[in-house]
């Protein structure tokens, strides 16, 4: 599951960029087309990291079937594991409900809660 978003997060380097400034500069490669909206390691509705916010409403879509399970019409529940850096979307009726829209929301949970913790460390440096 360690695929993709590496792109952008090489490119933006994360780690070395405060919360602020690697909002603006996703947002501004996300408007010049650089950026895909799923690649985001952040939210600019929430102004904050994407796995901070993922668990908001705002970000169900069923149309695009982010956090959203189909078959039974129902959000994914979602549980982020600031320990273990783990980030899991479940279906609370059925306990599946994956999409691929899902899947690309995860492995953006995953990379940002990757780039805030290796945030931290930075600063206590
Ligand atoms: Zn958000
Ligand atoms: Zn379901």
């Amino acid at each position: 599951m360690n695929t993709t978003t590496l792109a952008s997060t090489t490119r933006l380097n994360p780690v070395s960029r405060t919360l602020p400034v690697l909002l603006t500069m996703e947002d501004d490669a996300e408007d010049v087309g650089r950026l895909a909206p799923d690649d985001r390691l952040t939210c600019h509705v929430h102004g904050r990291w994407i796995h901070q916010c993922v668990a908001s409403p705002t970000h169900v879509n069923p149309v695009t079937r982010h956090r959203w399970c189909r078959p039974c019409g129902t959000a994914l529940t979602v549980s982020v594991d600031e320990l273990s850096g783990d980030v899991t979307m479940y279906c609370p009726r059925c306990g599946h409900g994956e999409s691929a829209a899902s899947a690309r929301l995860i492995t953006a949970c995953r990379a940002s809660l990757a780039a805030a913790r290796a945030r931290k460390v930075f600063e206590a440096a």
